[in-house]
């Protein structure tokens, strides 16, 4: 049987990686994370083909012009991302369910791609105030970089509607428990 697409968005500091950390730590639903390609550096503790390809702006290119990817945006100012077939088709076809840490836009996209394969996921924060506050507390930012993600997270909460569930991520252990049935109960279908 064909595996399964399970997409994740939220804006940066909703604790998308934290809750998926999680539920892979937890094991108890059988998935793969897709490692996305971006040209962003990387951050302190954050490894090439574990949380990302790391690639430069070049090889990025090339990878479009190949159409190496599912999807890619840009998701920042001159900051792209995207989710290379290498990572998805394969896996799918061989049974395996995968998980996509992706933008709203990306996460639109690939719900549409995948139609009733995949189920779509947003995270919200209990408060744009509250998201800043972890984005401040993560450390991982400079200012400039907090204030770009905060000021976005308008505009990706207004894409929350169109997707299939959402989960505010106020209690830590309350978000991981619902986004782990969400996901068990679609794989399991
Ligand atoms: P994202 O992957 O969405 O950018 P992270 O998973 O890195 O976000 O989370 C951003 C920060 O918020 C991290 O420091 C994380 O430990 C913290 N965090 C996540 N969920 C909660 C929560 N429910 N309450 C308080 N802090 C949280
Ligand atoms: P970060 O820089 O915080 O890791 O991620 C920034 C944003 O890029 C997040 O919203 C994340 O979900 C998104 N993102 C990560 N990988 C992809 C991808 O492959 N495609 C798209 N469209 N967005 C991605």
């Amino acid at each position: 049987m064909e595996g399964k697409v399970i997409i994740i968005s939220a804006p940066s500091g909703c604790g998308k990686s934290t809750i998926i950390n999680a539920i892979q730590e937890r094991g108890n639903v059988s998935m793969e994370f897709s490692v996305s390609a971006t040209n962003r550096a990387p951050r302190p503790g954050e490894k090439d083909g574990v949380n990302y390809h790391f690639l430069t702006t070049e090889e990025f290119n090339d990878l479009i012009a190949r159409n190496a990817f599912v999807e890619y945006e840009e998701v920042y100012p001159g900051r792209y991302y995207g989710t290379l077939r290498s990572e998805v088709e394969n896996r799918c076809a061989a049974g395996h369910n995968v998980i996509l840490d992706i933008d709203v836009r990306g996460g639109v996209n690939v719900s549409r791609i995948f139609g009733d394969k995949a189920v779509s996921i947003f995270i919200m924060p209990p408060s744009v105030e509250e998201l800043r506050r972890r984005l401040e507390k993560r450390g991982t930012d400079s200012s400039e970089v907090i204030d770009q993600r905060v000021g976005k997270a308008e505009f990706e909460i207004s894409f929350a509607p169109q997707y299939d569930h959402r989960v505010v991520n106020d209690n830590l252990e309350k978000a991981i428990e619902q986004t782990e049935k969400i996901i068990s109960d679609f794989i399991s279908h």
